[in-house]
């Protein structure tokens, strides 16, 4: 059985790992020039917000000395260790271009060259390729853009007054950081937040999914809210918009992961994160916002989230993804046979632990035949 994997993040080896152990060698494809190198490249400040028992990938848990929450740089040690003690060698700086069928199975073109394959699986993340919006007017936009991914320190916005537009996790992540080096910051919000406190009666917020798995989530979400209210309170005592939805039913219909706050809710009630609405546009330094007032800025930070880009790899199997370019099935056979993807839909219990679950499947899936 030939198998390649794409991407050598932690979905990519868990998948290895998990078909070394029945016996398969699979091929690992890889762009970068490391194994997970999404987490060499993250901000700083950044550490999981998972706890490390529900991180871990499958036959090797994280160390206890990571203490609770795993740092980024305990992250990069981690899969460099998982990569070594499954013996996993992906091959680096091979890019994926194509996956074609061929024969019975599957030609993977790469910037390397090409491999065949009898079954190929996704691994490349569901937060692969930045989205990167262009707000009217922000080519006029005198100082920095970036996206989050590109953020690594609040030491270039120190002297200046920073826009972080979007208010998912890297973007609260990344305003707080600002705000706690003394950075003057304002954060665009555009619609309604669910938020989460960090921890419930001292327990990982991301461990309590046990509501969810006796109860319909929408009935889970509604006895979990007063909890959290009692925590954090409302969205409204921040200025903010309350959403329709509770966070359970915003990850499972709309694939979008809740906020976690792990302060930015603080710095917002004491002042030192200001908030805004939605961007209406930009002209020069000057950014108006949804509510018709405007303020002036030196750097914007995009928190826009990322986007999934697997069509241009599958120009003849449109068939294996859904109108959104999402893969219509993940962690199990699909519509097309020998194609799989690993950890391409949101998981309220954390990606890191889906990716987990879905590589056992796929690998029990191949090795089945
Ligand atoms: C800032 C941030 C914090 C997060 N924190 C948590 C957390 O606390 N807990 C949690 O459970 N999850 C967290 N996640 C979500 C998720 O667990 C991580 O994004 C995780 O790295 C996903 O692993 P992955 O292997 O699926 O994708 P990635 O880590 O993105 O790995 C994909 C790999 O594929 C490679 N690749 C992509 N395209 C190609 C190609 N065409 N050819 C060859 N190689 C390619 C990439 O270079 C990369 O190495 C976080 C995500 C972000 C962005």
């Amino acid at each position: 059985m030939r198998v390649i994997i794409i991407g050598a993040g932690p979905s990519g080896l868990a998948c290895a790992a998990c078909l070394s152990r029945t016996g398969i060698q699979p091929e690992i494809l890889e762009r970068a020039d490391c194994v997970g190198s999404a987490w060499h490249n993250h901000y700083d400040r950044l550490h999981l917000h998972t706890s490390r028992g529900r991180s871990g990938l499958p036959f090797r848990a994280m160390p206890k000395r990571y203490g609770r929450y795993a740092s980024r740089l305990q992250m990069v040690e981690y899969l460099e260790d998982y990569a070594r003690a499954f013996d996993l060698k992906p091959q680096f700086g091979a890019a994926v271009e194509t996956v074609r069928p061929s024969g019975t199975g599957w030609r993977v073109a790469h910037s390397g060259g090409s491999s065949d394959a009898d079954a190929v699986i996704f691994a490349t993340g569901l937060n692969g390729t930045p989205h990167r919006p262009a707000f009217p007017g922000q080519a006029s936009f005198p100082g920095p853009v970036l996206h989050t991914s590109e953020y690594r320190t609040s030491k270039p916005f120190l002297d200046g007054h920073t826009l972080v537009i979007g208010f998912g996790n890297s973007g609260g992540d990344i305003a707080l950081d600002l705000a706690e080096a003394g950075a003057r910051v304002t954060l665009s919000v555009r619609g309604p937040v669910n938020i989460l406190p960090h921890e419930v009666f001292g327990l990982p917020v991301t461990s309590l999914g046990g509501l969810r798995k006796i109860l319909p989530y929408t009935l889970a979400d509604a006895l979990f809210a007063p909890i959290v209210r009692a925590h954090i309170g409302r969205p409204r005592d921040y200025g903010l918009q309350e959403p329709e939805k509770g966070p359970a039913a915003q990850v499972i219909e709309d694939g979008r992961i809740p906020l976690i706050d792990i302060g930015a809710l603080a710095a917002i009630r004491a002042g030192r994160i200001a908030t805004r609405r939605g961007i209406r546009g930009i002209d020069g330094a000057q950014v108006t916002f949804a509510d018709d007032t405007t303020a002036s800025f030196d750097a914007i930070i995009l928190a826009t989230g990322y986007r999934v880009n697997l069509a241009a790899m599958l120009p003849e199997t449109p068939e294996a993804l859904d109108d959104k370019g999402h893969p219509k099935l993940c962690g199990a056979p699909g519509s097309v046979p020998g194609l799989f993807f690993c950890s391409y839909k949101a998981s309220p219990d954390g990606q890191l632990n889906q990716s987990g679950i879905e590589a056992r499947a796929i690998a029990r899936a191949i090795s089945n035949g």
